[in-house]
């Protein structure tokens, strides 16, 4: 029996071996076009992925000229490349220098409870009409926006994160940052973000969340002013229009680390 598997694949290895590398190639190639679609780096891909088709014709039909033009341009492509990512490398070198290795380093009550006071505030500014922006940390630090505020060590209430962002109040303009289960900047500067496609009916609140959520893995909450509306950002991605119940079911998922995830007891 192990001859006869093992006559099978020295026989069809070589028919497979095409198969299976194009199948992982083209899934690899299909992770990447989904991951940066509709972002800078996306339309750069595609602009790539034409020129190296080019290329490739050119070589085919001996179109002499047009190789030429092509290989030169490959060479200095490299560069070109390191110039146009430079903010895409630059944070994600960031990200690999300064790992938080236990994500929001909360247990799994105090994230529930976390949740349950994100959700209250969230749920009485977007009645209100109060805009707010607030970005929780995870494992990518966050001292750069920081930084850019004003540092605090507040704990999180409901009571106080209402009174943050209550019109005329002092540091109602900016973002928010929460560490842990704390507050620990207010009226920070979040990074607009670079998607060309994003809705012209998002103003800047939106796009310094989508714009953080870019740049690093938090997850930033709005409230809109003008509509009331409670949207997450999260990789890049914008959903608009959460209920109370909506907020804290993503924050869980979001929130608590897989091992924190116990199954509940069975019901005797
Ligand atoms: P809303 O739906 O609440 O009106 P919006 O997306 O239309 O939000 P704007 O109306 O432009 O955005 O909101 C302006 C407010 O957004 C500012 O007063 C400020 O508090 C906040 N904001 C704007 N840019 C940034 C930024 N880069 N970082 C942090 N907060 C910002
Ligand atoms: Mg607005």
């Amino acid at each position: 029996m192990a001859d006869r598997i093992a006559n099978f694949f020295v026989v069809y290895w070589s028919v497979l071996k095409p198969i299976i590398e194009i199948s992982i190639l083209w899934f690899v190639f299909f992770r990447i076009m989904i991951f940066f679609e509709g972002t800078r780096a996306g339309q750069v891909w595609k602009g790539i992925f034409i020129l190296v088709l080019a290329f490739f014709l050119a070589q085919k039909l001996g179109l002499n000229t047009l190789d030429w033009i092509l290989t030169k341009l490959f060479a200095i492509s490299v560069v070109a490349i390191i110039v146009i990512f430079q903010p895409e490398l630059r944070s994600g070198l960031a990200r690999l220098g300064q790992p938080h290795l236990f994500g929001t380093g909360l247990k799994a009550e105090e994230i529930d409870e976390l949740i349950h006071h994100l959700s209250m505030a969230l749920a009485y500014m977007a009645q209100r009409k109060i805009g707010a922006l607030i970005a929780i940390e995870r494992e990518d630090r966050m001292k750069t926006y920081i930084d850019s505020g004003i540092e605090i060590d507040g704990k999180i209430t409901p009571e106080f994160l209402e009174t943050i962002f209550t019109p005329n109040s002092p540091m109602h303009d900016g973002g928010v940052v929460i560490q842990g289960n704390k507050v620990t900047a207010v009226s920070c500067l979040f990074p607009l973000a670079q998607n060309p496609y994003i809705s012209h009916t998002l103003g800047t609140r939106h796009r310094a969340a989508l714009g953080l959520s870019e740049e690093t893995d938090a997850i930033v909450l709005i409230v809109s002013e003008q509509t009331g509306l409670i949207s997450m950002a999260t990789n890049g991605r914008l959903t608009q229009g959460l209920s109370r119940e909506d907020l804290s079911q993503n924050l869980k998922s979001l929130l608590i680390a897989p091992s924190q995830k116990v199954a509940p007891a069975a019901q005797v």
